[in-house]
């Protein structure tokens, strides 16, 4: 129970590799806030799963690329839930096209969530981690912000810059008890990889030393050692849970 107390909000809670995330750290004791954009019901049903391992949990609706949207939310957690110690910035959207054919309109899309969205948030959240003299912010960028992929030049843009950050953040906030770190995973089950098709998943089975896609629980389980007391000495790290698909 190394979280007992605190509270972590979860940006992108209601399914997936998010929801996964705010299970486990219930399990380590914390109480959970779950973002969501659009799915209220995914998003209770993550809620009920954290009550029922004895924690607080509220949902709250935000589309983190919006600047006000954000501002208010974090307000409203801090008023019902209170300060904010533990930040998993896991929200990211995909909108995948060759960099020939990509519009400005995707381009912006993908980059307004997946990385100003997720700085914003933590420019929201940082000063309850600041006043506590202690925080997590946890980053999840991805496999391909490290080696690129075809058809995702945006996203890969979006989450190589998260790595970039994560460290400068790291940076100006270790004195101040706040550690800063980035999972990376490589290709999990969820609903954002059930749109590859079956082809190109066989392809990365292939690539995979483990010989499997991973499961969300697996990048939750990564997230919780980087948000735990035990962590203090890892900052500004880049955890990767691949599978051995990338090493480095
Ligand atoms: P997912 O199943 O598509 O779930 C996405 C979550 O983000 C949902 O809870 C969704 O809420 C929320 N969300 C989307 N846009 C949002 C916005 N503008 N504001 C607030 N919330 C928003 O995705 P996933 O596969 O679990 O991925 C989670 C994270 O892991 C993402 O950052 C993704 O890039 C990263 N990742 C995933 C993989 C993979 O293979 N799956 C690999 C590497 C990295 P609603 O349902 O309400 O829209």
């Amino acid at each position: 129970m190394d979280l007992q107390g605190k509270l972590a909000l979860v940006t992108g809670g209601s399914r997936g590799i998010g929801r996964a995330i705010a299970l486990e750290l219930a399990d380590a004791g914390a109480d959970i806030a779950i973002n969501y954009s659009s799915n209220p019901q995914a998003a209770e049903e993550a809620c009920e799963l954290v009550r029922a391992k004895g924690r607080r949990a509220m949902a709250f609706k935000c589309n983190i690329a919006n600047d006000p949207e954000n501002h208010a939310m974090i307000a409203t957690i801090r008023k019902e839930m209170g300060p904010i110690l533990v930040l998993v910035n896991n929200a990211g959207i995909t909108r995948d096209r060759t960099f020939a054919k990509m519009t400005h309109e995707s381009w912006n899309e993908v980059l307004s969530v997946d990385l100003t969205g997720q700085a914003m948030v933590t420019h929201e959240v940082l000063p309850d981690m600041v006043n506590a003299g202690w925080g997590r912010v946890i980053f999840i960028t991805s496999i391909v912000g490290e080696m690129g992929n075809f058809g995702q030049s945006n996203y890969a843009a979006a989450k190589g810059g998260l790595i970039a950050l994560t460290r400068s953040l790291a940076r100006e906030t270790a004195r101040k008890g706040i550690t800063v770190n980035a999972v990376a995973p490589g290709f999990i089950e969820t609903d954002m990889t059930s749109v590859v098709p079956d082809n190109v998943l066989e392809q990365v089975r292939q690539n995979t030393p483990v010989g499997r896609l991973g499961k969300p629980e697996e990048i939750a389980a990564a997230v919780r050692f980087l948000a735990s007391p035990r962590a203090a000495f890892v900052t500004g790290e880049v955890l990767n849970v691949n599978g051995g698909m990338y090493m480095n």
